[in-house]
This record gives C-alpha cells, sequence and structure tokens, in this order.
C-alpha cells in the first residue's frame, strides 16, 4: 500500500483516505462519495483496530464481512481497500502510541479509558501509510473528529480533513455498523436518541435556560418519558475543540455539541447534534 501510495503521488494524484472498521452502510458511503468527487483516487481502510477496543468490549463480536465490503466499495467507485491484518499494523514488538492528551480523557473517553489514544495511533499509521491529500471522518464520532483535528494540528501532518455529517435512517437513528445487534424494537427505541438531541438543541437555542444542567434535566426527562428502554449513559454540552463544558448557556457564543451515550439492552450508542449559538445578548447591545 505505501508502494502504491508513493507511486500515485508521484504521478500527481490526490488520493482520498476514508478509515473504516468495516460492515459498510451508507454513512461510510457518504465519507466515499465525498472523497470521490474532491480526489482521483479512494482508499478505504478496513481495519477492526484492536487497540481501541478495551478488554471485555465488542472487538470479537464486531460485525465483520469482507466480501460485502468490497460489494460496497466497487458500486462506490473505491480504487483501494486496505485491508491490513493485526499482525501487519501491530506485529513483532510494537511500542508507539500516540496521545492526545485532555480532550482523549473526557466525556467517551471517562467511559472507555484508552480508547483515543488506540484511535489516534490506527489513524496516524493508516495515515503514514496511505499518504492521503484528504482524509474523510464522520461526525458521528464527534469526538474522534476533534481528537483527530487535534492530533493533525498538533503533529503537522500535511493533510487536510473533511469531517463529513451524520447520515440517518429515516426515524433519525445514526447509521452504525453496532445497530446490527439490536432487534427491531430496540432500533425503533433508539430513534429517541436523535430526538432528545433536537430537543436540547432547541432548549440551548431558547437561551430561556442559565446553565447546561438545566437542559441535561430536561433531556434526560424527555427520554424517561418518552423511551423508558433507554439508559442514558451521560449528556454533555460543550464546545467542539476542546470538549469544555459549556456552563453560562446565554453568554456562549460559538459551536455547541451535544452528545451523549445511551444502552438499548446491551448495545451502547452514541450520537450527537452540532451547532451554532449566537450570544444574543451580546448582539443585542
Ligand atoms: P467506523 O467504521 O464505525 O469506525 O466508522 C468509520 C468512519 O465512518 C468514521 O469516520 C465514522 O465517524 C464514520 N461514520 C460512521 N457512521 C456514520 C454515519 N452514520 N454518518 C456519517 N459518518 C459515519
Amino acid at each position: 500500500m505505501q508502494e502504491i501510495s508513493a507511486y500515485l503521488r508521484r504521478t500527481g494524484k490526490k488520493i482520498g483516505l476514508v478509515p473504516t472498521m468495516g460492515f459498510l452502510h451508507e454513512g461510510h458511503v457518504s465519507l466515499i462519495l465525498a472523497a470521490r468527487d474532491e480526489c482521483d483516487i479512494v482508499i478505504v481502510s478496513v481495519f477492526v483496530n484492536p487497540a481501541q477496543f478495551l478488554p471485555g468490549e465488542d472487538f470479537k463480536a464486531y460485525p465483520r464481512d469482507l466480501s460485502r465490503d468490497y460489494h460496497v466499495c466497487k458500486a462506490a467507485g473505491v480504487n483501494y481497500i486496505f485491508y491490513p491484518d493485526a499482525k501487519d499494523m501491530y506485529g513483532g514488538d510494537y511500542m508507539t502510541y500516540v496521545n492526545v492528551n485532555e480532550i482523549s480523557d473526557k466525556l467517551e473517553g471517562k467511559y472507555r479509558p484508552g480508547h483515543f489514544t488506540g484511535v489516534a495511533t490506527i489513524v496516524l499509521k493508516l495515515f503514514n501509510i496511505t499518504k492521503p491529500d484528504f482524509a474523510y471522518f464522520g461526525q458521528k464520532d464527534a469526538q474522534q473528529a476533534v481528537v483527530i483535528r487535534k492530533m493533525v494540528k498538533d503533529l503537522n501532518v500535511d493533510l487536510n480533513l473533511r469531517i463529513c455529517e451524520t447520515v440517518r435512517e429515516e426515524n433519525g437513528l445514526a447509521m452504525s455498523s453496532r445497530n446490527t445487534y439490536m432487534s427491531d424494537e430496540n432500533k425503533s427505541n433508539a430513534a429517541v436518541l436523535y430526538r432528545m438531541l433536537k430537543t436540547g438543541k432547541g432548549l440551548v437555542l431558547s437561551n430561556e435556560y442559565g446553565t447546561s444542567k438545566e437542559i441535561r434535566k430536561k433531556m434526560k426527562e424527555y427520554a424517561e418519558t418518552n423511551c423508558p428502554e433507554c439508559s442514558l449513559q451521560y449528556i454533555a454540552i460543550t464546545d467542539n475543540s476542546n470538549l469544555k463544558k459549556i456552563i453560562n448557556i446565554p453568554e456562549y457564543e460559538g459551536e455547541v455539541l451535544i452528545s451523549l451515550a445511551a444502552y438499548f439492552g446491551k448495545t451502547r450508542l452514541i450520537d450527537n447534534i452540532l451547532f451554532y449559538k449566537k450570544n444574543e445578548r451580546l448582539n443585542r447591545i
């Protein structure tokens, strides 16, 4: 792959990389199509990265089907699928890890310590192997996007990042390879997450609430009333660069990220909504 990419770059081709863990769905396809629009060559990596799973998580159970992925990639116009083996990526006496401090320990990082070290490490390795001009990630994994953006900036990685919008089912459920774990009933229940996020966004923009604590409480109540099967793990209202909690809602101006994790049965889902908020008080003056 490194040789192919080096050759492609020498011959002036623009390379787009879409890193995935496979079991591709329309969310992944939207990234592939964005890459096709901008690049001459699209590489999709398919690698279930052991380094980003904690002991007891679903590394073994994670859905895998390369021939299905192959057909999805072919139909979407992908040029190369990079499908390495865990031994190729971490074989021998592997020792080096990338840690984006502070932001990796927040939100998801609190519940999945070490997860983002695994993510940043594999993503940098994939960048070095495929040498992309552009790399495509989904807003679906909001914190991952923040961590990768910071890594690219801090380590002067020479490429352009594109963060693409979350693709959802008709009922609002964000597409995810992990949705295959859920029953139809769970999937329709899980649509509550997006409704909750939209409710939260409305409350933030209404300026009727002084603190994010009140808004988180309202969102939780919404879930409890509308979907008792939803077991919320956290809701966070933060900025989108350092994931700092927004305490004083009316005074805040900038991008607002509301993110959450919840269980439906044994399946853990994450989702988020990102939007811009003006400081109405400032703008009135
Ligand atoms: P994954 O295979 O789940 O690791 O995801 C690979 C890439 O696809 C990541 O950048 C994800 O954020 C992105 N992605 C996953 N689901 C969606 C979705 N529903 N909409 C947009 N992008 C997504």
